[in-house]
């Protein structure tokens, strides 16, 4: 084996597990993207993380460092997460991938006093129906009356800190979540409880905003994601690339171009792709890979730098002829080694899938 070549091409590594952030409107989806984010960034070395078209990719390195003693980067082999950086059911439920969610793995945000809502409900339905696994963060503890916040604080750390008073009452609303789960027919427990995943949603208490609790958060993501995804992320990241379109958008000097979210092989300069269309799959060969350029200034710089290839799982906007027609949510394929006419099958065969589930929603 070639030692030097970079990891991204190597053949049969596991790739990095997509996940999406869910829940109802103003309980923190958007707080809780920008704190890791964030916190990620000011644990201060450069690639702490990586900014990616419509995603977010936080290496495992970086995570073990928000997570501290949580997450020991000797015991996993992922090489980190990556979050689709827009929140929200509708944009989970038009993302698919082959047969399912385009995610892995979701977070169902809960504001810890406003509890259950239609959204809520509607979110815990939709993972029911995709099987996604999925984790709930009851967000917003620092709000408990007489909560004294601890920046940054695993939840053991920082609830032993607090008066009994303040406790009781987390205590109180954690558990009408956990009981509102079981109510939707999920079998919960705060997450040091659970010892099957698989069979247990897991409740995460933490503050989006103090950041207490989200060292425990992502250490359930990888944990989850080592313990039950490991197959599914072995994927051949040097084969051909598979993805789902974010957004179809015009850009000055490239005209209309794919925003993609890559979960399965890879994509390269000139590789003929078939993507998904208002009127049916468009052939058409890749002109260029662009990334956002850090710190571009919108104006006055250029946005996006070229890349030769990319490999899953990334987001990453494509430029190439007869894209007008493309559709958000339809599948990208590319062809290499295959025959065009069996990746224009297969694109055809899940476009009408969409038009069915459209058609039920
Ligand atoms: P979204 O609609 O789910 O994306 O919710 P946002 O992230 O926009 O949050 C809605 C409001 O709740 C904003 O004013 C946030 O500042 C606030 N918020 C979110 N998370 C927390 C938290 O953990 N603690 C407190 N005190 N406020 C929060």
């Amino acid at each position: 084996t070639d030692a030097d070549a970079p990891p991204t091409t190597e053949s049969n590594a596991l790739r990095t597990p997509i996940v999406a952030v869910l829940g109802h409107v103003d309980h923190g989806k958007t707080t809780l993207l920008d704190k890791i984010r964030g916190s990620a960034v000011s644990e201060g070395e450069a690639g702490a993380i990586t900014q990616h078209i419509g995603a977010t990719a936080v290496p495992l390195e970086t995570v073990s460092q928000m997570a501290g003693s949580l997450v020991k980067p000797e015991d996993f082999d992922l090489p980190g997460l990556l979050f689709i950086d827009t929140p929200g059911h509708h944009s989970f439920s038009t993302l698919r991938s082959r047969g399912g969610a385009l995610a892995d793995i979701a977070i169902v945000v809960v504001d810890v006093n406003d509890g259950f809502q239609p959204q809520t409900i509607e979110a815990l339905d939709i993972l029911k129906r995709t099987g996604t696994p999925f984790v709930v963060a009851a967000n917003k503890i620092d709000t408990t009356p007489g909560w004294n916040p601890n920046e940054g604080s695993p939840i053991q750390g920082t609830y032993e800190d607090q008066s009994d008073n303040a406790r009781q009452r987390l205590d109180q609303n954690l558990y009408e979540i956990i009981g509102n789960l079981s109510d939707e027919g999920f079998s919960a427990d705060l997450y040091w409880r659970v010892q099957n995943f698989q069979k247990n949603v897991g409740v995460v208490p933490l503050s989006a905003m103090t950041g207490e609790g989200i060292p425990d958060l992502l250490a359930v993501l990888m944990g989850l994601s080592q313990r039950y995804m490991k197959e599914e992320m072995a994927v051949d990241v040097a084969g051909p690339g598979a993805g789902t379109v974010l957004e179809v958008k015009e850009e000055r000097g490239f005209g209309a171009t794919v925003d993609v979210v890559l979960y399965d092989g890879s994509v390269r300069e000139d590789d003929t792709i078939v993507v998904g269309g208002v009127n049916g799959p468009i052939v058409t060969e890749v002109r260029a890979l662009l990334q956002p350029r850090p710190n571009a200034e919108i104006r006055t710089e250029k946005r996006f730098d070229k890349v030769e290839e990319v490999a899953a799982a990334a987001g990453i906007k494509i430029a190439a002829p007869d894209l007008d027609d493309a559709m958000a949510g339809a599948p990208i394929r590319v062809v290499r080694d295959r025959s065009v006419e069996a990746v224009i099958e297969d694109v055809e065969s899940e476009l009408a899938e969409i038009e069915v589930d459209t058609e039920e929603e």
